[in-house]
């Protein structure tokens, strides 16, 4: 008889499961090996443009498709313990949380396609909490509207724009044609989206970069943007963090693309916003929001509209 295969992601398992989330037999199905819960800011998970100054309990859960060399939270997305844990399990701890943070809000890391049978739960049985996701995009095409459908708003981490580069990091090159693939599809499905893109020591090249931002401001160029920073993780122990004025050269480039584009740093005026003609929208320090100027979704100076939900 032929073994099923998982249709989730484009490397279609039949055996064991690559990313470890599913045990695979006939049918995928979840398993839960480890998982983290927190409350944090909404800035801190790295959204800049969806309710500024809000906080959502952040789920982070094992198992990964994408396997980066890097993973920031290779901690619980790769380390399993032997005790499985239930949907329902998981998903009680959730909710309790968010209760007593009294928290409308639930994101889940990008490793969230795994999670998609977790958010169809919340969405069809707690359906007043919003879904916000981090993902990597390394969807099988025929999964990719669902998992946009069912989510509020969507950050995309994307950590090159080419298959050399993402041979670099993980085992599967042609995923970054996938993140790709998945910038069009949320856009053409007004969903709500904004990007990260890793500067890697060594790896990243400027031309790549420039690719990507020709592409993106052809999708849309008030998509935001984040220039962000490689910091050391996982096996990726011997590579130098990124160094900041190489971090603000790209950021720099990025600003003649982009109307609205961040770099990863604490200080004004990298993490603040402002509208497409330089009037200040909101300031931060850090994570904190400290001033939101922004008057019924416009610019309170020049009154454009500002692609800011709030
Ligand atoms: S896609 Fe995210 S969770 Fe998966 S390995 Fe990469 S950084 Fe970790």
């Amino acid at each position: 008889m032929r073994k099923k295969k998982c249709e989730l992601c484009p490397i279609a398992c039949t055996d064991i499961s690559i990313c470890m989330g599913f045990s695979l037999a006939d049918s995928p199905i979840r398993t839960y090996r480890n998982y983290k819960i927190t409350h944090i800011s909404i800035e801190k998970i790295g959204f800049y443009h969806y309710y500024p100054g809000s906080s959502a309990i952040l789920v982070v859960t094992s198992g990964c498709n994408l396997l980066c060399s890097f993973c920031p939270e290779h901690d619980t997305v790769f380390s399993f313990s032997r005790e499985k844990k239930s949907l329902n399990t998981l998903l009680s701890r959730i909710l309790n949380l968010a209760e007593r943070m009294g928290c409308h809000m639930i994101a889940f890391y990008c490793n969230s396609i795994l999670d998609i049978d977790l958010m169809k739960s919340i969405r069809e049985k707690f359906g007043y909490y919003k879904i916000v996701t981090l993902t990597n995009g390394f969807i099988s095409s025929s999964h990719m509207i669902d998992y946009i459908k069912i989510v509020d708003a969507i950050l995309l981490r994307i950590f090159g724009f080419s298959e050399e580069t993402y041979s670099r990091i993980t085992p599967f090159p042609d995923a970054y044609r996938y993140a790709r693939e998945f910038i069009d599809v949320a856009k053409n499905n007004n969903k709500f989206l904004e990007v990260e893109f890793y500067v890697i020591p060594g790896i990243t090249k400027e031309r790549e970069f420039l690719y990507f931002l020709e592409f993106l401001r052809e999708v849309n160029r008030d998509i935001p943007l984040h220039v962000r920073r490689f910091r050391p993780n996982f096996v990726e122990l011997e590579r130098r963090p990124t160094r900041t004025e190489v971090l603000l050269h790209y950021y720099n480039i990025a600003r003649k693309y982009l109307n609205y584009v961040y770099a990863d740093l604490w200080i004004s005026p990298y993490s603040d916003t402002f509208c497409p003609n330089g009037h200040l929208l909101i300031s931060r320090f850090g994570w904190k929001v400290k001033k939101v100027y922004i008057k019924k979704g416009r610019c309170p100076i020049c009154g454009v509209e500002v692609p800011i939900v709030a």
